[in-house]
């Protein structure tokens, strides 16, 4: 039955909740994508991955506000790969001119890196692209990247469809209902490109981000793309599979 089918939740950082709250993100049938932002994070999330392997996939990386002094760097990115063959999945990895242009030739570096890793090691990318949508995409075509997230993607409507034309999926953020681009990104999403995430915890304009408003943003995007709840929990599922059965 389709109301038996989990939730999705592809991008959060699950190392800053409490044991207590995974457990019962977990009870309420959502499955997590975690990401991870440096080295430590990186080993907290496989951790907790494998205390709980059955409800949640584990990413390793540096996300690119980490990213300040190139031989800290180029130290953590090697500690890094030493844990990608146990993880699922690289995340939070990309590139950002929104928030920390200034790091910007650091961040490339250490994303070809990552992309480097996820060609060698066969594992799918959690990709944070903010300011920077079309350099990210322009790379991960320069690498045939096949199996990429596209996280809470807030960039041009134009550029989303060479995105989803590139066989990339795109999450949609809990924060759709106060945040307008969203919706239009919703709108032109197909189901077979989209999946669900929170980013929590954070708190974005008041709302607290966390993998229980997950159900609530199933049944907005279900209204906007005139499906039934249960169509498209099925459609996230298959789309969550997938980024493990195919390869990059
Ligand atoms: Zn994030």
């Amino acid at each position: 039955m389709d109301d038996e089918i989990p939730y999705v939740d592809a991008h959060l950082h699950l190392h800053e909740f409490k044991e207590e709250e995974i457990e019962r993100f977990l009870s309420s049938r959502v499955l997590l994508i975690a990401v991870a932002e440096d080295y430590n994070s990186s080993i907290r999330t496989l951790e907790i991955r494998d205390s709980h392997p059955e409800g949640i996939k584990a990413c390793v990386g540096i996300h690119p506000w980490n990213i300040k002094d190139e031989e800290a760097l180029r130290r953590e990115i090697e500690a890094i790969e030493e844990l990608i063959p146990e993880a699922d999945c690289i995340g939070e990895v990309g590139l950002d001119l929104k928030f920390t242009a200034d790091t910007y030739p650091l961040q490339e570096k250490a994303f070809q890196a990552f992309l480097e890793f996820s060609r060698r090691y066969e594992k799918p990318l959690n990709i944070h692209s903010a300011g920077a949508w079309r350099e990210t995409l322009q790379l991960l075509r320069a690498w045939s990247v096949k199996r990429a997230i596209f996280h809470w993607y807030t960039g041009p409507l134009d550029l989303l469809r060479e995105i989803i034309s590139s066989g990339l999926l795109v999450s949609i953020n809990a924060s759709l209902k106060v945040q307008r681009k969203a919706r239009q990104v919703v709108l032109a999403t197909p189901l077979q490109s989209m999946l669900t995430e929170s980013d929590g915890p954070y708190n974005y304009r008041g709302l607290n981000l966390n993998p229980l408003l997950i159900p609530e943003l199933v049944a907005e995007i279900a209204g906007l793309k005139n499906v039934t709840e249960g169509q498209l929990r099925r459609v996230i599922f298959e789309n969550f599979k997938a980024l493990w059965e195919r390869k990059v």
